[in-house]
């Protein structure tokens, strides 16, 4: 159904010739995995490279482009020695070095008499001119395929420049002209250049202007992804709103007995959600909700009673959630809530393998167990369930947006309540989530007192462990330490947590333990299992610890170079504390000299718990101009629109898709057509097939 003039851009990258297995792993590290992935990818920054006919009117140590003639090669004699080519540019003579280049090589690229450009940094060494390892060596004619100016690319380790530029430009050249989707009367008022020129021109950028959020090239990307999905929530919103789903109608048998069992009394936020959500339940359309509320809100026992509900009505109750540490710790939870309810819950992760996983699945299937706990292992072909009523999803950004529609086509229309820990500011709910109802718990239950949080300037790091030797030895409280994303690199990561560790460990002989991404899941679990269980006192961890780890014990974090997270991921962070009625502790380690934005970040921090006020504020400081990664903000995020930024474009595009909507509800005929193929090239293929069912 996909025209094909798509293909070939919606091909994986392993198709391009050159990428094999080990440079595809590294490039789906930054997220490209499909073709029009390179086109998403645009660049932060540009350098400038200089050509100079003269090399006295070149800087030295800046980049430059050199024409020279080839005079003379000196192959090195013995390893450690360069291989220089001794050449002439004008009448200066200047020498071109490779460490450890292969004589024949050298010799093709620069034949002795002849005349080549060449491109690199300009190094003056023992009073003679000198560029090593030139990124560039052409023949005359081909003088124009070296830019003045070129884009730079974020990357990951084992990535160069030279290697994102060379397949970005390659896919750039193949790009189709596709139909324009935009009405005109958004491409005059934003002066929108058509897609492919657009594309063009931002990887071609020329000045500094081209690049940066305000360039309409970018902005006409912007409006192309949130039209896009827009127009897929739109769709699939309409779908939903059209068919019926399951009736759940329940005497709160099981729900009173659970309350009555329950250690707590529900808030007053809890209260309203549970009726919003049976208000749901017990309509005739499906349920699709979201509920968000900050960590420790109490989102759990609400899922547990919508999940109650469904059972009673003859049903099972599903949650999914991203990793199997926080599988267990549900499972254990439920049993525990659950535990005179007569009711079978079980749990299946990736670890279930062989004869054990085909006699959970069968019991899944034949409709023994009422509740299921897992990871996506439950979205697998072969898992089918016997009646499924109502999927939970848990810490929603993890997973893709389309993939809680999954349990949709696993049974027959079951309700589905997403939940996320995130609070987002309402222009990006509207943007992110438009398809779904909305449900948040804006009350922290009672006798949980707020997160002290502090800020404290790293060369104070030696008092503050101080502090902590003294709190170990008086108390049975527990630390994290938590070690920042390093340029969203993990190795990096890794080694400043390493670092910060071996540190530590010295000071705290046996009281200290290191977590990070690059371990497995069961690696992960042994590390939590002896934090909990044993006498450890301190966790040096990366960012992995973020989503749903629950331990009340611990009642500090400490936040390394807390200046380089973004706000809603510190409030994240210091979620992990502050679980239980003991006092709680936040400590944000930050450089002595700040940006400015990252010194509102901190004080924002200290100054309220309030994860929703905290998510307006987010936005806020990001309009303000902060770069900070995907990961870091913490928000479900777009490839290239920036709500912070485009929330002019996401008004029109709303107003847009409502038009669309009203005369061509089916995406039919040539406009469709286009609208379509927007769908396709921004992955909303969901969409379209949901357009198919009817
Ligand atoms: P989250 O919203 O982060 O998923 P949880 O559901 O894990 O939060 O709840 C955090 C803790 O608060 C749990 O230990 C839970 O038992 C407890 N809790 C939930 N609701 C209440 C309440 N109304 N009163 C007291 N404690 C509660
Ligand atoms: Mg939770």
């Amino acid at each position: 159904m996909r025209p094909s003039y798509l293909n070939n851009l919606l091909s994986p990258i392993n198709l391009v010739t050159g990428i094999g297995p080990k440079i595809e792993k590294l490039f789906n590290r930054i997220d490209i995995n499909l073709k029009v992935h390179f086109l998403w990818h645009l660049p932060y920054n540009i350098i400038k490279r200089q050509k100079h006919e003269n090399i006295h009117d070149a800087q030295i140590n800046t980049l430059v482009t050199l024409k020279i003639k080839v005079l003379k090669h000196v192959p090195s004699r013995f390893k450690k020695q360069p291989y220089r080519v001794h050449c002439l540019c004008n009448e200066t003579p200047i020498d071109i070095v490779f460490f450890y280049a292969r004589h024949p090589v050298v010799k093709k690229n620069l034949p002795e008499e002849e005349i080549r450009f060449v491109s690199g940094k300009l190094e003056y060494f023992r009073n003679t001119y000198q560029i090593t390892h030139p990124s560039h060596i052409i023949e005359t004619t081909g003088i124009n395929e070296i830019k003045n100016i070129e884009p730079i690319y974020s990357l990951t380790a084992g990535l160069s420049q030279k290697i994102i530029s060379k397949y970005i430009e390659q896919i750039i050249k193949n790009i189709p002209d596709l139909n324009e989707w935009i009405d005109e009367i958004y491409l005059i008022k934003y002066r929108f250049l058509n897609w492919k020129n657009s594309i063009v021109r931002i990887h071609n950028p020329d000045k500094i202007e081209d690049i940066n959020n305000q360039n309409i090239y970018r902005r006409r990307l912007a409006f192309d992804e949130l039209l896009a999905h827009q127009l897929a929530i739109a769709i699939i919103r309409n779908y939903n709103q059209k068919k019926k789903g399951i009736v759940i109608s329940s005497n709160n048998k099981l729900y009173e007995k659970f309350l009555k069992n329950l250690k707590f009394k529900l808030t007053t936020s809890q209260k309203k959600v549970v009726e919003e959500i049976t208000i749901d339940l017990e309509s005739e359309n499906q349920m699709i909700r979201l509920l968000q509320g900050d960590v420790g809100s109490g989102k759990t026992v609400v899922a547990l009673i919508a999940m109650l509900k469904t059972i009673e009505s003859g049903y099972q109750s599903v949650i999914m959630v991203p990793t199997s540490i926080l599988a267990n710790q549900h499972f254990e939870n439920f049993c525990d809530l659950l535990s005179d309810l007569n009711l079978n819950v079980e749990i299946l992760t990736s670890k279930d393998k062989g004869k054990d996983r085909i006699n959970k699945l069968k019991l899944i299937a034949n409709g023994n167990i009422n509740i299921i706990i897992g990871t996506h292992a439950l979205i697998q072909e072969d898992v089918v369930f016997h009646k499924i009523g109502l999927a939970v999803i848990d810490e929603q950004h993890r997973f893709g947006v389309y993939q809680r529609m999954v349990f949709s086509y696993k049974g027959k229309r079951p309700s589905i309540l997403v939940m996320s820990a995130t609070p987002i500011p309402r222009t990006l709910a509207l943007a992110s989530y438009g398809d779904m109802d909305e449900s948040r718990l804006t009350e922290k239950p009672l006798g949980r007192k707020t997160i002290k949080t502090t800020s404290l300037t790293l060369n104070k790091v030696n008092k503050l462990i101080e502090r902590i030797k003294i709190n170990i030895t008086n108390s049975n409280s527990k630390f994290y330490w938590v070690c920042p994303l390093i340029e969203e690199s993990e190795e990096l990561d890794l080694k400043a947590a390493t670092i910060r560790y071996q540190h530590l460990d010295k000071i705290f002989k046996n009281k200290v333990l290191l977590m990070h991404g690059q371990l497995n899941d069961k690696e992960k679990e042994q590390i939590m299992y002896k934090f909990i269980n044993e006498d450890y006192r301190i966790l040096v961890t990366t960012t992995v610890i973020e989503v749903g780890i629950d331990i009340k014990s611990a009642t500090t974090i400490i936040i390394e170079h807390a200046e380089r997270f973004g706000l809603a991921q510190l409030h994240q962070l210091r979620g992990r504390v502050g679980r239980s009625n003991l006092d709680s502790f936040c400590i944000l380690l930050h450089k002595e000299i700040i940006g400015d934005n990252a010194k509102k970040r901190i004080n924002k921090m200290i100054e309220t718990n309030d994860g929703f006020l905290i998510s307006e504020e987010d936005l806020k400081i990001r309009g303000a101009g902060e770069i900070l990664g995907k990961k870091q903000s913490g928000l479900p995020s777009f490839k290239i629109a920036e709500l912070s930024f485009d929330s002019d474009l996401l008004e029109d595009v709303r107003e847009y898709v409502e038009k669309i909507f009203k005369n061509n509800l089916k995406l039919e005929n040539n406009e469709g057509e286009k609208l379509r193929s927007l769908l396709y090239l921004y992955e909303r293929d969901a969409a379209i097939k949901t357009l198919l069912a009817g």
